[in-house]
């Protein structure tokens, strides 16, 4: 088994929002559509930058922040019209999540605090099943919306923006203020059900 699918299956036990459609069928009550229906004012509630939702088009919910919202929405539906499977691994993690990950596989993961996916702005894409020439399409058309792969650590699934280049003063900021957005988004879902 490759690194990469090892990464991925570990990453299984990870919570609702990374799964795929079928689980869907088991947390009703977080299915950003009916959270739209029955709240349509809770998104807008969340004032100024934020991690927001993004339902993809394989029915996928990720938590991203909303600066790259719209890019991650127009890579996804490129890659769908292009046939290449745009399934997320991992997204947005808490802190509490990069501890885990850090305890698990020690110098291959981030530090806490550190990681991009603490403040939304990286998705781990699952590129095992592509050919070498839709993993080349899919980078190219990536780097045109700023998302770009790691290329210190050795992830061929990472794809990671640069928070500063999106408007944050600093790396640790960021990630201080999308755990406090995530935290709020977790609070008003629970009110909703
Ligand atoms: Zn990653």
């Amino acid at each position: 088994m490759s690194a990469e699918a090892r990464f991925s299956y570990c990453l299984d036990y990870l919570p609702w929002r990374r799964r795929v459609d079928p689980l869907a069928d088991k947390y009703p009550g977080w299915s950003p559509y009916n959270y739209t229906l029955n709240n349509p004012l809770s998104f807008v509630d969340l004032k100024g930058d934020s991690v927001t939702t993004v339902e993809l088009t394989n029915g996928q919910t990720i938590v991203v922040d909303k600066k790259i919202e719209e890019s991650v929405k127009e890579l996804d539906e490129w890659a769908k019209e292009n046939n290449i499977p745009m399934v997320i691994n991992d997204d947005f993690r808490t802190t509490k999540e990069q501890k885990e990950i850090k305890a698990k596989y020690g110098d291959k993961a981030a530090e806490p605090r550190t990681s991009r996916h603490e403040s939304g702005f990286a998705l781990d894409v699952q590129t095992i099943k592509w050919t070498k020439n839709q993993k080349a399409k899919f980078e190219k058309k990536a780097n045109s919306l700023n998302i770009y792969p790691n290329e210190v650590k050795k992830e061929p699934w990472h794809y990671q923006t640069e928070p500063l280049e999106h408007g944050y003063k600093s790396r640790g900021a960021v990630i201080n203020e999308n755990q406090k957005h995530y935290s709020e988004l977790l609070k008003a879902k629970q009110k909703d059900n």
